[in-house]
């Protein structure tokens, strides 16, 4: 029994699965899940010391790899001084500053603690500053598990089948409205129909929790122009993508002005941490300025801001993004040119430093239909032929992968040399 074997043994007894996420628990490629004692750079060690080159990088924030000296250092540094007051802080505002910064769209923001805060947050305001309750989101995008955002939802929805989790009122989920992700016709349909009722439409402008599917020429300057046209609220959830597909986010990559925008996972440098913000008139409606309330006992906790701001600064030199994109593009060349030799129908897709593997013969995987269709069995087998390589990549098929400035080219030949294995055993 490995050590990993008996602390899933024991955390099932006390935690629920044995994880306090599902997606950890490996439920979608079977298996034990590993469990992690340390880790550095692009590595994880395992419980048995086995390393691991990781594609997860805690599901987005290691941008720069694991431990991070720097991001380290300044967590360090804030320690001796208190860990949290339940009061202002001056370092608040400098985050709050460079977020402004490096986001321009972005007048004012608020702090949270997680992703799912933020979102959930970003569409109370929006109902609140609209007087109106529908919202619209994309079937496969995941936005955290508040209740109005768990309907049709990707990520560990999926792979639990529970888009639609038991426990979400019915009366509440009626007002949330899906529609087909990159589907430009589908969109101004519903906005023909009820436009004039929709307070938001919330997006990942690239899909990260369906896999990796970036935005369909066009769409994204649709969602913009009917939201124009309806007064709705455009929401880019940039949790996943902020930082990450271009140091201003997917708004700079694809030049679109969202009036809010979420964040998450890279801004708190590993600490739990999220935000939303976005046009100055819109957010002067959030408690106590305006009326729609919103509240965090930790929000804005000095150590996560002292660990966001350092490696937002990390990630701010001229050049970093580049690197990092040329990393992702080695790894996705090499995964395909690995398939095509071993004759296993298989695509790549990335958007800067993110990317998605698909067991597919289609050309491209453009929406949630495409990637329920691809070879399930395949992942699975390859994942668990990669992870015995010492492989770490994210444990479900729909979850994109993470490629950080630490990976090596080393490490990236190492890879492909455990991806050539998988595809010759799979064909
Ligand atoms: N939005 C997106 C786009 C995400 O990818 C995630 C998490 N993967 C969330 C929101 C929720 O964030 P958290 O898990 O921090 O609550």
């Amino acid at each position: 029994m490995s050590t990993s074997e008996q602390l899933f043994a024991n955390a099932q007894t006390v935690i629920p699965g044995g994880v306090n996420s599902p997606v950890r628990a490996f439920k979608g490629v079977g298996g034990t899940p590993v469990f992690i004692k340390r880790a550095k750079g692009a590595y994880l060690f395992d419980a048995d010391d086995k390393q691991y080159i990781d594609y997860v990088g805690s599901w987005g924030p290691m941008i720069t790899g694991h431990a991070n000296d720097t991001v380290l250092q300044a967590v360090k540094d804030r320690l001796d001084d208190g860990m949290s007051f339940g009061a202002p802080t001056e370092i608040e505002t400098t985050m709050a500053q460079r977020i402004c910064e490096i986001m321009p769209n972005i007048e004012m923001v608020r702090m949270v603690n997680s992703g799912t805060e933020a979102t959930m947050s970003a569409i109370r305001l929006a109902r609140g500053y609209t007087g109106r309750d529908k919202i619209v989101k994309f079937e496969g995008c995941y936005h955290g598990h508040s209740d109005s955002l768990l309907v049709k939802a990707g990520s560990g929805a999926l792979t639990f089948g529970e888009p639609n989790s038991p426990g979400v009122p019915k009366a509440l989920a009626e007002h949330t409205i899906t529609l087909t992700y990159n589907d430009i016709e589908n969109v101004r349909e519903c906005f023909k129909q009820i436009g004039d009722q929709i307070a938001c439409i919330i997006v990942e402008p690239v899909a990260g929790n369906m896999n990796c599917i970036p935005p369909q020429p066009g769409f994204l300057e649709c969602l913009r122009e009917v939201c124009d046209e309806n007064g709705t609220v455009l929401i880019f959830d940039e949790v996943m993508t902020g930082f990450r597909v271009a140091l201003g986010g997917a708004q700079e990559r694809f030049n679109i002005k969202p009036d809010l925008t979420t964040l998450g996972k890279i801004i708190g440098g590993g600490m739990p941490v999220g935000a939303f913000g976005g046009k100055k008139e819109i957010m002067s409606h959030i408690s106590p300025l305006g009326p729609v309330y919103q509240a965090g006992t930790l929000s804005g906790n000095p150590l996560a801001m002292a660990a966001g701001i350092a490696l937002l600064n990390s990630i701010s030199t001229p050049g970093f993004h580049d690197a990092l994109f040329a990393k992702v593009d080695k790894l996705c060349a090499g995964l395909e040119a690995a398939a095509k030799e071993a004759g296993v129908p298989f695509i790549t897709q990335k958007a800067g430093g993110m990317f998605g593997v698909f067991f597919t013969d289609k050309p491209a995987v453009t929406g949630f239909a495409d990637v329920m269709e691809c070879n399930n069995e395949h992942f699975n087998k390859f994942f668990h032929i990669m992870l015995e390589e010492g492989i770490y990549l994210a444990p479900a098929s729909y979850e994109a992968g993470f490629v950080s400035s630490a990976h090596t080219d080393d490490d990236i030949e190492k890879t492909l040399a455990a991806a050539r294995k998988a595809f010759a055993a799979l064909s």
